[in-house]
């Protein structure tokens, strides 16, 4: 199935200098990257990106980690690649969510760590099913950042100029 998924080069990737090393295991997948952009995550992003996780103990590390506080490397490198079966053979290629656990050849497995606080930094995100694509997408995004319409949008004016917006 043609679907699309969200990937981010998290903090600890950009400090490693690990981005063309992880770009060039992602495009063994031979998916289309149709955006790419490098961001800076204030709070807010993180909280929402990672909302799911709000009760965990690991919450707080979690987002001092993806703003790149923890790294002193405030940036991330935001992806979106689509193709027949994005979401399933990203998150293959990026292993396991415990670095530990990871496939050795996955991203996650050869790049990643267990700090001794005991959060898992390893390197890349990758959208685990379509909705959470969808959501992640449309977060990190604004349609006219994507080649081409992955998703509904609007146009709406703001201060007289026309913007597309999802819907
Ligand atoms: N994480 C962690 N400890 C855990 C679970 C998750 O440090 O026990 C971190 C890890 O960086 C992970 C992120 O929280 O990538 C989001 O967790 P999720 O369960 O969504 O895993 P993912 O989808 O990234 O594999
Ligand atoms: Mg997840």
């Amino acid at each position: 199935m043609l679907n699309q998924t969200l990937i981010l080069i998290k903090p600890d990737g950009l400090k490693k200098s690990l981005t063309g090393n992880i770009l060039t295991r992602l495009s063994e997948t031979k998916l289309e990257i149709v955006a790419a952009k490098i961001i800076r995550v204030t709070p807010e992003m993180a909280e929402a990106h990672y909302c799911h996780l709000k009760e965990k103990t690991f919450f707080k590390e979690l987002i001092s980690y993806l703003t790149g506080e923890l790294h002193q490397r405030k940036k991330v490198m935001a992806m979106v690649y689509w193709g027949e079966d994005a979401i399933q053979k990203i998150r293959e290629i990026a292993g396991a969510t415990n670095p530990e656990e990871a496939s050795p050849t996955s991203i996650r497995g050869q790049f990643g760590r267990i700090t001794t606080k005991g959060l898992y930094e390893n390197v890349v995100h990758a959208s685990a099913i379509e909705s959470d694509a969808e959501r992640e997408i449309k977060l990190w995004f604004d349609p006219d950042e994507i080649i081409f319409d992955l998703y509904p949008t609007r146009i709406v004016t703001t201060g007289g100029r026309k913007v597309r917006v999802w819907i």
